[in-house]
């Protein structure tokens, strides 16, 4: 079992700006990654409001930026999932790879893409259904897609496509955005975007790739057809807190309950990031909760060692 004095769950900006510090500290951190260290910001073309860019800088770039200065003052990273963790104190951390053994935890687990939970959403995801325009918008040159959601990511989202697509719908189950005054400026000047108001989408169809998505407006119950060559769901996101359940306080929605200092209903286990409750979900506010559960991290374990 390997020992150390901090583990660090998820490599996002909250993970990597704690490892940072706990680091730098002093404290022999390790910290737990289950896919590409970086978090959700490596999905991002550009970052505009992240300080010291002025600029703006890619979010793949960023996160590279964080991993790489986390990295050189002594964090190290493993690739492993987290399956548990066992609350006594060392704390005990299972995972898909090994056992880990640390005297604090920093859950720093972020949040992951939610989905639609419609017919035909899974078997088509890769043939036409998509939850990154970053990633897959290139696919779609010169083809008409449809963007679910109306949020900042979704607006984002159809704004980015219409670099590639020749017409992009936008389809919200409201007749308002939920987006950023600038997003939603930005989105009704574009003479690409189409939006489709009170409407949800019931079904997906296709055989190979997707054909067609089959709508509902909520307020005349009509049904209706849209043939697109692709969709992105942009509905917000799920927190991931699922091996969490039985050993932190989580609110009604998942989300992980602090204290203004990052520590959880358990004193030596803290939160940063996305995964807390109440996060305004932004890189600057995931960097700062970061910091604040590193510190406390490390004086908990000063106490402790008392
Ligand atoms: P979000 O703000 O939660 O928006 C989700 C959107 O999807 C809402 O418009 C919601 O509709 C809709 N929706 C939810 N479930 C749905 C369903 N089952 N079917 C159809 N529509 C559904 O999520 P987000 O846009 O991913 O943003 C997440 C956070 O990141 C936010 O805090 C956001 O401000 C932040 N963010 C910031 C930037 C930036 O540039 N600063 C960029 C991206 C994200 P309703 O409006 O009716 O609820």
């Amino acid at each position: 079992m390997a020992k150390c004095e901090v583990i660090i769950i998820g490599g996002g900006p909250a993970g990597l700006t704690a490892g940072l510090y706990t680091s730098r500290a002093g404290l022999r951190s390790m910290l737990l990654e289950r896919g590409i260290v970086g978090g959700q910001i490596i999905n991002a073309t550009k970052v505009e409001n992240y300080p010291g860019f002025p600029q703006g800088i890619s979010g793949a770039e960023l996160g590279a930026l964080m991993h790489q200065q986390a990295v050189k003052h002594g964090l190290e990273v493993v690739t492993a999932e987290v399956t548990g963790i066992a609350r006594k104190q060392p704390y005990s951390i299972s995972t898909t790879e090994a056992n880990f053994e640390a005297k604090a935890v920093i859950i720093a687990s972020g949040s992951e893409y939610r989905k639609l939970g419609v017919s035909g959403e899974d078997r088509l995801t890769g043939h036409g259904v998509s939850y990154c325009a970053t990633c897959d918008g290139f696919f779609f040159r010169d083809r008409e897609v449809a963007v679910i959601g109306g949020g900042d990511t979704a607006i984002t989202d159809a704004l980015e496509l219409t670099r590639h697509a020749k017409k992009v719908y936008v389809i919200h189950r409201r007749d308002e955005l939920r987006a950023g005054q600038v997003l939603q400026q930005r989105a009704f000047a574009e003479p690409k975007l189409k939006f489709v108001w009170s409407t949800v989408v019931e079904k997906l169809v296709g055989d190979k790739t997707l054909e067609e998505i089959r709508l509902r407006n909520v307020k005349t119950g009509q049904f209706s057809i849209l043939k697109v060559a692709g969709i992105f769901v942009a509905v917000g996101l799920t927190p991931n807190s699922r091996s969490f359940v039985d050993i932190v306080d989580l609110d009604d929605t998942g989300y992980i309950v602090t204290d203004e200092t990052m520590t959880t209903s358990d004193p030596g286990i803290f939160a940063a990031g996305d995964i807390r409750k109440n996060s305004p979900r932004q890189i600057g506010a995931a960097v700062g909760d970061g910091v604040t559960a590193a510190m406390s991290a490390f004086k908990y374990i000063q106490n402790h060692d008392k």
